[in-house]
């Protein structure tokens, strides 16, 4: 989500003012700083970035220094306080803006806050992607109103909002006629889109998934978050009856246990989980599963983590992230005692991680001597490497050349690691 704003802001920068990326923030005239407030010490990492900048800030006074994201959102004026070298600070709902604030600041010299909610309409401001090449994102959705009591994410995001059909599909379209080949729809919880639709219609996600399936030129087509609770039926037959869409689900589970569940506000227990994964699974044998978990949430028993790795067990995931908990500021959940002790909750993380790691190694093995399509993405670290994707998300490093950036590429499995697998061509390049 981050990273797709990050673009935008680039977007609009170029647009409005001709300015491009550089590789430093040393050579930078504009210097944004997008932040994430999910996880702890994000505020602390803010300021110590800041610090840096400030150097640069010294030598060159007229620079202009902002802090956008879900810290600014929340930190506000406090930012300004502790960093009055900062020129804005501003919130995720107000990124279009910012050519106009760019503006006001090199004319007056001003400390600008844009930390306001709006009845948002930023999506109409956002020039026409430009990045991506042949991955793009798409968001159609911003904000969540699922307050799950651990998350920051509906104070900083504000509420949800679906996009028009008409808007993504034009959108789609445009990323299709630039070169892509695989679209990813991005949103905190994008199976709970609910948009308008060009027969006046509300369009549910699994609608928007059709249409956009259906788009001349699509090669791939994936999602980014759903919630458990928004799995509805369409979306099950969608991968039972789209190819293109991939065999791909990051469906976060967060714990397995009943209470804990209960007490995060994710409204529903472990029993639903199970059998969501067991219809998604008959729907399509080959989807690849990933999920977030929280260990050591207030009050979690040996009980409670002895549920969540079971089940793990039980699911069995190709991927996962994985967090000790951590009181985030605003948080129903951060206003009870945090009362897991550190080195309980690191011990717990330990063990789910050796388990989840275990799992993701029997899974890549099972791929060795398949043939699997791969597009290839970029160079990879080790030289002479280029690495790529499966249809089910899974990394494939393999010998080629910087020609092969855009192309689906059949490849034999032929090796397993932890994080990523290795392959050769089927037919030499
Ligand atoms: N919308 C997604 C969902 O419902 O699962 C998740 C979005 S959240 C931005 C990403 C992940 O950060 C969560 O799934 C959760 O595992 C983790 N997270 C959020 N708040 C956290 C907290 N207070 N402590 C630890 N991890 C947290
Ligand atoms: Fe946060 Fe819950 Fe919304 Fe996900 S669904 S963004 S975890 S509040």
């Amino acid at each position: 989500m981050n990273e797709y704003d990050s673009s935008r802001m680039v977007d609009l920068m170029q647009e409005a003012y001709g300015l491009r990326l550089v590789g430093t923030p040393e050579d930078a005239d504009v210097i944004l700083m997008n932040t994430c407030s999910v996880r702890e010490k994000a505020e602390e990492k803010v300021y110590s970035e800041l610090g840096r900048y400030r150097k640069i800030k010294d030598v060159r006074p007229d620079i202009i220094i902002g802090v956008g994201g879900c810290v600014a959102q929340q930190e506000g004026e406090r930012i300004q306080k502790r960093a009055p070298f900062v020129d804005m600070v501003f919130g995720p709902q107000t990124y279009h803006r910012l050519p106009e604030m760019v503006k006001e600041i090199r004319r007056e010299r001003v400390h600008l806050l844009a930390t306001d909610m709006p009845e948002i309409e930023k999506f109409d401001h956002l020039p026409k992607a430009v990045h991506g090449g042949f991955a793009a994102y798409v968001t159609i959705m911003e904000g969540c109103d699922k307050f799950c009591t651990f998350c920051v994410v509906p104070y900083t995001r504000g509420p949800e909002l679906s996009r028009p059909v008409a808007d993504v599909m034009r959108e789609c379209r445009e990323v299709l006629d630039a070169g892509a080949l695989e679209i990813t729809l991005l949103g905190q919880n994008v199976n709970g889109y609910i948009g308008i639709g060009p027969d006046g219609e509300e369009w549910d996600f699994s609608m928007l998934l059709y249409a956009v399936a259906n788009l001349p030129g699509l090669k791939r087509l994936r999602f980014f978050t759903s919630h458990p609770m928004e799995v509805n039926d369409g979306l099950i037959e969608a991968f039972a009856e789209l190819p293109v869409l991939m065999p791909f689900l990051h469906l976060p589970v967060q714990s397995g246990s009943n209470r804990i569940l209960k007490a995060m506000h994710r409204g529903h227990d472990r029993e639903h989980y199970f059998r969501l994964i067991e219809r998604l699974r008959e729907a399509r044998q080959d989807l690849a599963l990933s999920s977030d978990f929280i260990v050591g949430f207030p009050h979690e028993t040996d009980e409670d983590f002895a549920d969540t790795m079971h089940l793990v067990e039980r699911v069995r995931f190709d991927s996962a992230f994985s967090f000790t908990y951590s009181p985030r500021p605003g948080t129903p959940a951060s206003k009870v005692a945090d009362n897991v002790p550190q080195a309980v909750k690191d011990e717990r993380l330990q063990q789910l991680l050796a388990l989840l790691r275990q799992q993701t190694r029997e899974l890549h093995h099972a791929h060795i001597g398949r043939t699997e399509d791969v597009l290839v993405e970029r160079a990879s670290k080790s030289e002479g490497d280029m690495q790529g994707r499966t249809p089910d998300f899974k990394i494939v490093h393999f010998p080629g050349t910087p020609g092969q950036v855009g192309q689906i590429i059949p490849m034999r499995i032929t090796a397993a690691y932890g994080q990523s697998l290795r392959g050769e061509p089927v037919e030499p390049a």
